[in-house]
């Protein structure tokens, strides 16, 4: 029997994906950017698994030219780019790499959580533009002054594997937890200390909110005008989830009229966001592009995660990190390998 095709939509870390080089017949898109649209369109029609990344738009459209598409391993936790019912009604599986990149983004959140708190991208420019050596002082009482976490409420929303993550490091910085989740977290309350809120009442009492809610239709939009108004005006909000889940435009009005006092974000409505977006000419805004769970161990055993799915799959075996569990009800996995 022929090796299974698998195309994979970019370079993934070589020590991540060596096993199924040896296994599969795979091919890899060798540009930075993703493949286009045309191109996915086409080489979906030949292969039998897709390594796919939240870049790439896996719709309807595209499963109609799937026919020996069995499975799509996505290399990410979050599977919003991709439409699982159409999946699930095709019969192909879908994976994710849930788990291994929960401390990468968790740290790069509170990252993001000290850097809009102490002030530290614009502590860098003060110095690179010159704007110290100009103040002819080394040291002031009120240069560049913010607020530190110990003591401060931080609101979690979406108590998940990385909102917990975030909320046991803010613990060792002496900060209080509040969340607002889909279910109450009864085990994570007494580990965390945590209290359960409604939406509304943790926007009011958090002065840091920060975002970890998957994306879905329920979650689109979740932070618009009316939540941002909620919040204290000395509050600072911080997003590692997805850029659709807050409204750029009424967060831009908000920072800039003091609605909040700042914000940080790694992940934008459009992606990459363009230079001339209103937000970055603000500067109580911090900024990084979607590097949440950029480490190179995290890369590396996202790869494997995929790998060991792909493995599993094509070995006969429900793979460990299915997304869409109906899908078993319409199809077995095959034992090709
Ligand atoms: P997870 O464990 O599935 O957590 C997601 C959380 O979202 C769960 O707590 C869930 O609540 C909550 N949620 C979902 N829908 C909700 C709704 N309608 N209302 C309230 N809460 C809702 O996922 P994770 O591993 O923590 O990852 C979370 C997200 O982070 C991913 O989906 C991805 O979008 C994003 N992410 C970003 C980066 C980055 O580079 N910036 C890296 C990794 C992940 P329940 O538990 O109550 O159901």
């Amino acid at each position: 029997m022929s090796r299974p095709k698998i195309f994979v939509t970019r370079k993934l870390p070589e020590a991540g994906i060596k096993r199924i080089l040896d296994i599969f017949d795979v091919e890899i898109w060798p540009e930075y950017p993703p493949p286009p649209r045309d191109f996915l369109l086409q080489k979906i029609k030949t292969v039998d698994g897709l390594v796919s990344l939240l870049t790439d738009k896996i719709d309807r459209k595209l499963l109609e030219n799937a026919e020996n598409l069995k499975i799509i391993a996505q290399y990410a936790v979050g599977y919003d780019n991709i439409d699982l019912e159409a999946c699930t009604s095709k019969g192909v599986y879908v994976t994710n790499t849930p788990g291994v990149l929960t401390d990468a983004t968790a740290d790069h959140t509170m990252a993001l959580m000290l850097a809009i708190a102490r002030r530290i991208v614009e502590s860098d420019t003060y110095i690179r533009t010159g704007k110290w050596e100009e103040s002819n002082t080394g040291w002031h009482p009120t240069m560049l002054l913010g607020v530190e976490l110990n003591g401060k409420t931080l609101g979690i929303i979406g108590l998940g594997r990385i909102g917990a993550a975030v909320a046991r490091r803010a613990r060792a910085f002496g900060m209080k937890i509040v969340y607002y989740s889909r279910q109450r977290k009864p085990t994570l309350e007494k580990e965390l200390d945590a209290t359960y809120l409604q939406l509304g009442d943790l926007l009011k009492v958090s002065d840091i909110v920060s975002i970890h809610v998957s994306l879905n239709d329920r979650t689109k939009n979740l932070i618009g005008a009316r939540e941002l108004k909620l919040m204290k005006p000395t509050a600072l909000l911080i997003n590692t989830s997805r850029g659709a889940v807050l409204d750029e435009e009424a967060l831009y009005d908000a920072l800039k009229d003091g609605i909040i006092a700042g914000a940080a974000l790694d992940v934008f409505r459009q992606e990459p966001t363009p230079k001339t977006n209103k937000l970055l000419a603000l500067k109580n805004i911090v900024v990084t592009p979607h590097t949440g769970s950029a480490t190179h161990k995290t890369r590396i055993r996202m790869a494997e995660i995929v790998s060991e799915n792909l493995i599993a799959f094509f070995s006969g075996k429900i793979p460990p990190n299915l997304v869409n569990r109906d899908v078993t009800n319409i199809k077995k996995p095959e034992k090709i390998i």
